[in-house]
């Protein structure tokens, strides 16, 4: 955890094949824009000290995981394996007691007019900044060398440019989120579609419920409000298409809670996430997108945390094991492009249900008979 609150690391010797080139630039095999969860899982699986293969990670944040951007609820390994059963990595999803805040054994869908729905869903809650700080320290432990505050402004070619430092790599990963920098540097790649604004709230009052709830209504378009209860303490965020005050929206819904019960605002944020589906090319000559960057995001209820661990945990592994980036691509297409693109539809159904009291009720049971997997994958 120190190392994430550290400016910078540079490793000498131990095996690493780092040296210096021409004008100051620094050579690596790879180098991962990003240490969200995607580029962190990522180093962590190449297994820098193991494999001999040189990574350096580049973050624009002064200190990882922080600020939050996320509403913070995780899915469980078995219900991740449930939606990509080819999958076989547990350890991925094994995490540590301080990541996790509290369990979730159901959503409770809030309609308009005051009606409910409850569903037996089960999941954890856990402290985003925590989660990220985890996965970079275990990603530094394996041998990953990192710089702070080292925002990525250029990239051309093998060249990576932060304001101060020049690098180069073998591989560049863009693990850079939602905008990412390394995908728009590279035509090959389409650009995220359908970012959707969001702003929340972490609260401080009496949440200690282990259900989750959800307004999936038409006052937010294309996403929905939602007040994840969280031990005693809650994630309360909106996001929704079609405004440009998402902030103002959650407001308003803030003040209706406060009729309804105290608390006490511990910080505000906010963020984009892309909901338009997995970009059709992931890995291009040497480069590849993991994360958000690659629109790993399910469409139908915004999670991504989950898909960017796993896909760096696929992109380590392809990189470890010193395969061609298409096979990357070909595992993404496999394992993961299925269930994104079901959900994608999934959330034309949801979209659809919305407009209408007795067919969304109607979906909810449908959900219910098949199984709430469907939720996310239809
Ligand atoms: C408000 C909100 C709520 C959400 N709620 C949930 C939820 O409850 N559950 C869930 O599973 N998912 C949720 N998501 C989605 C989830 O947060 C993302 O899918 C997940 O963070 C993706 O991880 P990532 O590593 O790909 O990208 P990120 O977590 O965005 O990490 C990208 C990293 O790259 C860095 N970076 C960006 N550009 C550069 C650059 N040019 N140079 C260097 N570094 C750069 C960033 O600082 C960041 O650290 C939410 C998203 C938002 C915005």
């Amino acid at each position: 955890m120190n190392a994430a609150k550290s400016g910078g690391h540079r490793a000498e010797g131990g095996g690493q094949s780092l040296y210096a080139l021409g004008s100051m630039s620094l050579k690596y095999d790879v180098i991962i824009v990003g240490a969200g969860p995607a580029g962190s899982a990522t180093a962590r699986y190449i297994e820098p000290r193991r494999s001999g293969i040189s990574v350096l990670m580049l973050e624009s944040r002064r200190r990882v995981g922080l600020p939050i951007q996320c509403g913070e609820a995780l899915p469980h390994y078995r219900d991740v394996k449930m939606v990509f059963p080819r999958i076989d990595c547990p350890e991925v999803f094994d995490l540590p007691r301080h990541v996790i805040a509290s369990e979730i054994h159901g959503i409770k869908f809030v309609l308009p007019r005051g009606k409910s729905y409850f569903a037996e869903v089960t999941g954890r809650m856990f402290y985003r900044d925590r989660l990220d700080q985890y996965l970079f320290a275990q990603a530094v432990a394996a041998g990953a060398d990192y710089r702070l505050h080292a925002r990525v402004h250029k990239i051309d070619g093998h060249r990576v440019f932060t304001a101060t430092e020049k690098f180069e790599g073998n591989i560049t990963v863009g693990a850079d989120g939602p905008n990412s920098t390394v995908s728009a540097s590279f035509q090959a790649f389409s650009p995220n579609r359908d970012l959707t604004p969001c702003a929340f709230v972490i609260a401080e009052g009496d949440f200690f419920e282990q259900h989750i709830e959800l307004c999936v209504d038409q006052r937010f378009p294309g996403g929905y409000f939602w007040l994840f209860n969280k031990n005693g303490e809650a994630n309360i965020g909106v996001g929704m298409r079609g405004t440009k005050n998402v902030r103002g929206v959650l407001n308003g819904m803030l003040r209706e809670l406060t009729r309804q019960q105290g608390f006490k605002i511990k910080m505000t944020g906010g963020g984009v996430v892309p909901l338009g589906g997995l970009k059709k090319r992931v890995a291009w000559q040497h480069v590849a997108l993991v994360g958000d960057a690659a629109g790993m995001v399910f469409p139908s209820n915004g999670g991504g945390t989950a898909q960017a661990m796993l896909g760096g945990y696929l992109l380590g592994e392809i990189i470890r094991a010193r395969l061609p980036l298409v096979e990357y691509q070909r595992r993404v297409d496999e394992i993961m492009r299925p269930a994104l693109n079901k959900s994608l539809r999934a959330r034309q159904l949801i979209d659809l249900a919305r407009r209408q009291e007795s067919l969304f009720l109607a979906l909810m049971r449908l959900y219910d008979w098949r199984g709430w997997e469907s939720f996310i994958v239809g």
